[in-house]
């Protein structure tokens, strides 16, 4: 490790902000009794999401009068990852769109949205899986707008986009067919008629996360929407703290995993200790991505090509752990962990999800590979 990073390092040695602490107490108190519901997809927590607001759970990576620190938010996203992964994947979503906000050169815009955003009393996400998958030759941009009096005119589809409803906002790209293909990223409103939320087929898990397609038809995108005219510098400044505050998800997952091994240590362990993976290996791992994510947390506007490599190969490495993780906790439980009620099963249909979220385990291979349009 270079001497930059353990500078880094060193700072994330501090203690840990006590937001986290009062998010990890109210995911223990309020999140786990709606964990089951959430899962089965007859529940979206929204008071939550909102009451993990009021705490500041969604407002700590505002940058302010220049550098962010992520620290934090991903820690929070890792308390609740504890408890549910489909909460966590949320509270990416809601951190996601607060760090659109925050770093939008429309400051009209982020005086308006900022703080509701960040304090959790207007709830959202982002729909840039389609953008991100764009930007690295995986697949071509859904979304179209040209330019009107005022705004934009942008129609076009996104298969799936999370924490939504019908007062909702997320931020997206579309391609400007009138302007030989710039790209303009906004915040899309829910509440308009020309948006359509239609609700998806039922997923493996993930089903109380409030996860619809998305149509435009002929959407009228006013300036004052608009988060940035250039999205493609816009993208390259935060699609680091895009891919880290993920991680969050993937560190809360890997620790209950450990949690779970560790409960049928008494009754199983005499014959668990022949399975390949034992819950020590997952804690010095886990112990690893911490160290790692929070050192490349505390400088999320590093522009360093080498940098930008770490946060990939870390998300990478966290897809492919959760996954092993979870695989591991079903084995340690057996038939315990087979039951519907248990929740390693569950684990393990999340983990799946941090694997396959954008950018999913194939395009970060991809993007290591420096196959980069
Ligand atoms: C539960 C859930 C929540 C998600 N939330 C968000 C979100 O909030 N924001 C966001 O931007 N993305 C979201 N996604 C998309 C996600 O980030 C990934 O893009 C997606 O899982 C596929 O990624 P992939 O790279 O494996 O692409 P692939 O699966 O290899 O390819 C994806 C493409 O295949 C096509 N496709 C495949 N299956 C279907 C289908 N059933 N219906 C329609 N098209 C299909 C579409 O063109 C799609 O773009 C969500 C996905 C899921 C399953």
């Amino acid at each position: 490790m270079d001497s930059l990073a353990l500078s880094r390092v060193e700072v994330a040695d501090q203690p840990a902000p006590t937001i986290v602490d009062e998010v990890a107490r109210l995911a223990r108190r309020d999140l786990a009794p709606l964990a089951l519901a959430i899962d089965a997809g007859s529940a979206y927590p929204d008071a939550l999401l909102r009451g993990f607001g009021k705490i500041g759970a969604w407002g700590s990576h505002v940058p302010q009068e220049g550098p962010a620190d992520l620290r934090c938010a991903i820690q929070s996203i890792a308390a609740i990852g504890e408890v549910c992964g489909a909460t966590a994947f949320m509270a990416w979503c809601q951190n996601t769109l607060v760090w659109y906000a925050a770093n939008s050169t429309n400051l009209q815009l982020a005086r308006r949205f900022g703080d509701s955003f960040s304090s959790g009393r207007v709830l959202g996400g982002t729909g840039l899986s389609n953008p991100m998958k764009s930007f690295f030759g995986i697949e071509k941009l859904k979304l179209k707008g040209r330019k009107v009096e005022g705004g934009y005119v942008v129609k076009g589809a996104l298969p799936w986009v999370s924490n939504l409803g019908p007062d909702h906002f997320f931020g997206t790209i579309f391609e400007r067919d009138d302007d030989g293909g710039g790209i303009v990223m906004f915040l899309a409103d829910c509440s308009d008629p020309a948006i359509t939320l239609q609700p998806c087929k039922p997923f493996l898990a993930m089903d109380g996360t409030g996860t619809y397609g998305v149509q435009f038809r002929d959407l009228f995108v006013p300036d004052e929407l608009i988060l940035v005219e250039q999205a493609a510098p816009f993208v390259k400044k935060i699609r680091a703290g895009f891919i880290l505050l993920q991680t969050g998800m993937a560190l809360g997952l890997i620790k209950n995993c450990i949690e779970i091994m560790d409960e049928v240590e008494a009754p199983l362990g005499h014959v668990n200790r022949y399975l390949p993976q034992q819950p020590t290996q997952f804690r010095e791992l886990h112990a690893e991505f911490e160290k790692e994510a929070m050192a490349l947390a505390s400088d999320p506007y590093n522009s360093d090509d080498s940098y930008w490599r770490r946060v990939v190969a870390l998300r990478l490495r966290l897809g492919d752990a959760s996954v092993a993780a979870a695989h591991a906790a079903m084995l340690h439980c057996g038939a315990r962990g087979y039951l519907k009620s248990h929740r390693a099963q569950r684990r393990l249909r999340e983990a799946y999800f941090v694997a396959i979220v954008t950018p999913a385990t194939k395009q970060l291979r991809k993007m290591l590979a420096g196959d980069e349009r």
